[in-house]
């Protein structure tokens, strides 16, 4: 939030703009009101030969755990452009877009995500600068007690069951268990009945759940 105006320099200041609803910041000076809107995430499920591209986190939030690849909305790009812009960025990976997938909405800290289901012609990965690592994962190997935030758990047992539940991928919008950007999911905040929906579709074939899962 900036305290001056970025017209002219003065100083801004909280009130109700006349024919609007709520308080906006306010140049004192020349009446420019600043708008702050909430922020648009654009993330990837990525697929190659049946593997998922994850990527580990080299920065905090979240650092060392994994992600699927994703970023901000940049001006004048489309939410198609940006998927495909930071799985290139992330993971060195030139991808075709399949389909939207998922919305998650978080008002709570104003933002807004989006995740495509893409292709990658080719397996070969380089990590960019922000992350360590680039993996692909088979859906029995994806480190589902090291991913960086519960929508990400959630997204990838939602589009595993729609996998094997359908050939025509439903557009689905998350609950997101508990909050996207500031929460650690820690192991007794995943949800009891998504632990129960990630052993029903991948490891329903085990007796027990491989070692380090929940
Ligand atoms: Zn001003």
């Amino acid at each position: 939030m900036n305290r001056f105006c970025s017209s002219c320099g003065s100083a801004v200041h909280l009130t109700v703009p006349p024919g609007d609803d709520r308080e906006r910041h306010t140049c004192s000076d020349c009446g420019t009101i600043q708008y702050h809107n909430p922020r648009v995430v654009v993330a990837s499920i990525v697929e190659a030969q049946g593997e998922v591209l994850l990527c580990q986190r080299a920065i905090a939030p979240r650092r060392n755990f994994w992600t699927l690849p994703g970023g901000f909305l940049e001006y004048g790009e489309t939410t198609e452009q940006a998927a495909q812009r930071e799985v290139f960025e992330e993971a060195g990976a030139r991808i075709t877009i399949d389909r939207f997938y998922m919305m998650c909405e978080q008002p709570d800290v104003s933002e807004v995500y989006l995740i495509y289901q893409g292709r990658s012609l080719t397996k070969d990965l380089q990590p960019g600068p922000e992350v360590s690592c680039a993996e692909w994962f088979a859906p029995n190997e994806i480190p589902w007690n090291s991913l960086a935030y519960p929508l990400v758990a959630e997204a990838l047992v939602m589009y595993f069951e729609d996998k094997v539940r359908s050939s025509e991928m439903p557009a689905r919008i998350a609950s997101h268990p508990k909050g996207v950007v500031s929460a650690v999911p820690r192991r007794q905040e995943v949800s009891k009945s998504l632990r129960r929906s990630i052993r029903r579709s991948h490891f329903s074939h085990l007796k027990e759940p491989p070692d380090g899962y929940w």
